[in-house]
């Protein structure tokens, strides 16, 4: 297991403010690599401890344990450097859902360096739950079916996780407006991304100019 420490990216933002279609986006781009909690823990199969764990957790709304979310993210990151999926040496590390809580910050510390924060703040929560709807019906979620879960997540992300915000500098925190089309969003999101991407593949030439390849789908 790797104890170094990755350039990472976090893309933060209440449930349904659009972090994993926007992570989705830019883990396309070469300089990305994109890895989200959200997924990692709906794809633990439910009959292991952990997965059953995790699954009750994302049922009911509420967080997994910082320590078991910590591990098992670790996990997932060295077995994707492992299989050369995530390549440190050319790529940032842009991290939807994690970290969540203040604590999960610290425990991060060890394993990653945050150069930016892109905080998709959300001024009017009837769009994002209207969004969240949707997303049920299109991708079976259960947590985005319920209101009352939805509700609960609310009240988790306000106590819990948006204390982060005051964790980072400020001047990490770069604020976007998420309403809008998935590429009107994006555009937003590239203008302050673009020069920290810049400055981990710098050196490998790609996004050291004016230069770059996106291969994002509209
Ligand atoms: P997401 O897809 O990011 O909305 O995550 C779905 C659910 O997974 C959350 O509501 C939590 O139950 C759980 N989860 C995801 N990331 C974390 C995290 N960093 N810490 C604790 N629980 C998490």
């Amino acid at each position: 297991m790797s104890t170094r420490r990755y350039s990472a990216v976090l893309l933060f933002g209440m449930p349904g403010s659009g972090k994993g279609t926007q992570g989705q986006l830019l883990g396309k781009l070469q300089g990305v690599f994109h890895l989200s909690t959200g997924e990692i823990f709906r794809s633990l199969v439910d009959d292991s401890d952990d997965g059953h764990l995790v699954s009750d957790c994302i049922r009911r709304g509420q967080l997994v344990a910082d320590h078991l979310t910590i591990e098992i993210w670790k996990h997932w990151l060295d077995a994707h450097i492992e299989s050369g999926d995530f390549r440190p040496e050319e790529q940032i590390l842009l991290l939807d859902g994690i970290p969540r809580t203040v604590r999960q910050c610290e425990l991060l510390k060890d394993h990653v360096n945050v150069l930016q924060v892109i905080y998709l703040s959300v001024s009017d929560t009837e769009p994002i739950i209207q969004r969240l709807r949707q997303r049920a019906l299109i991708e079976g979620r259960a947590d985005d079916a319920d209101e009352s879960v939805i509700r609960n997540r609310f009240e988790v992300y306000a106590r819990e996780t948006t204390p982060i915000l005051n964790f980072y500098p400020p001047a990490l925190v770069r604020e976007i407006d998420p309403m809008g089309t998935p590429a009107e969003v994006l555009k937003r999101i590239l203008e302050p991304l673009i020069p920290v991407i810049a400055t981990v593949r710098g050196s490998a030439g790609e996004f050291g100019g004016d230069e770059i390849t996106p291969d994002v789908a509209e």
